[in-house]
């Protein structure tokens, strides 16, 4: 069974991003970028398949500029077979990624694509679904078991209040959701192998497909900042205070 898995690069978790002055975005100029957490987690989901004999190839692919090699390189470190760059300088939307992947898909026809639930800069949570709508495949999103049983996939998806289990027939997605796995770390060795695993480069055009985003960003903004607290002296200035103040009690 050949498994894909869609790696995105994005700003590391514990960068404190600031917005740029113009508000057109985040600033990005030397920070540090990672793999998107919950790919780490579909990557380790993949490699985990393969070590029980289930899965044969696991083939990462992202979508991006060139320098998301570096984070196929690390998906390759731990324990990918090969990697597939769609490279593309532009901005590229859920829709865009989705489209790129279904070429892929047509292109390498695994059995099983597994995606995380949420890239961590835009927030969008809609990559798989909207694979999902271009391929026909069936979906197991939000996923914390998954269990290949012959020619189906059991998906425990985690839900608001509870657990659902499905049943999908191969070929499916599933989006990995945070409890579906620990991930590992790269061992520094498997680093320097994953140096010489095949990484492809492929462009939209030769896909047959174009990136161009149907969705533009007019405009980013900061939380607003919180103001300093104050203290009371007394319980029953607090109460005073919630009563007529904050109007919360
Ligand atoms: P999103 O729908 O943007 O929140 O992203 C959900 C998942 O889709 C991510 O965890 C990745 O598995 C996949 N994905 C999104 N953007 C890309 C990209 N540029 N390249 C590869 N995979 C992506």
């Amino acid at each position: 069974m050949k498994v894909l898995v869609a790696v995105k690069r994005v700003v590391d978790y514990n960068v404190k991003v600031r917005v740029k002055a113009d508000n057109s975005g985040v600033d990005l100029a030397n920070v540090k970028m990672s793999m998107n957490p919950f790919c780490e987690i579909a990557v380790e989901e993949a490699v985990r398949l393969k070590e029980k004999g289930v899965a044969t190839e696991v083939v990462v692919v992202s979508i991006g500029p060139s320098q998301a090699q570096e984070q196929l390189r690390t998906a390759l470190a731990l324990g990918a077979d090969r990697g597939i760059l769609v490279e593309t300088a532009e901005e590229v939307s859920s829709l865009a990624v989705a489209k790129a992947l279904k070429a892929v898909v047509d292109k390498e026809q695994p059995q099983l694509v597994i995606l995380g639930k949420q890239a961590i800069d835009t927030d969008n949570n809609q990559t798989g679904q909207m694979l999902g709508a271009l391929s026909g495949m069936p979906q197991g999103t939000f996923a914390s078991r998954v269990e290949v049983e012959g020619d189906a996939l059991k998906v425990t998806r985690e839900i608001d209040g509870g657990l659902q289990t499905v049943a999908l027939k191969l070929p499916a997605i599933v989006t990995t959701d945070l409890r579906l796995n620990e991930p590992r770390y790269a061992s520094l060795p498997n680093i320097m192998k994953a140096k010489k695993k095949p990484l492809e480069t492929l462009s939209p055009d030769a896909l047959g497909i174009s990136v161009a985003s149907s969705v533009k960003t007019l405009k980013v903004e900061a939380p607003a900042a919180r103001g300093a607290g104050i203290k009371v002296a007394s319980v029953a200035e607090l109460v005073e205070k919630l009563k007529n103040e904050a109007k919360v009690i």
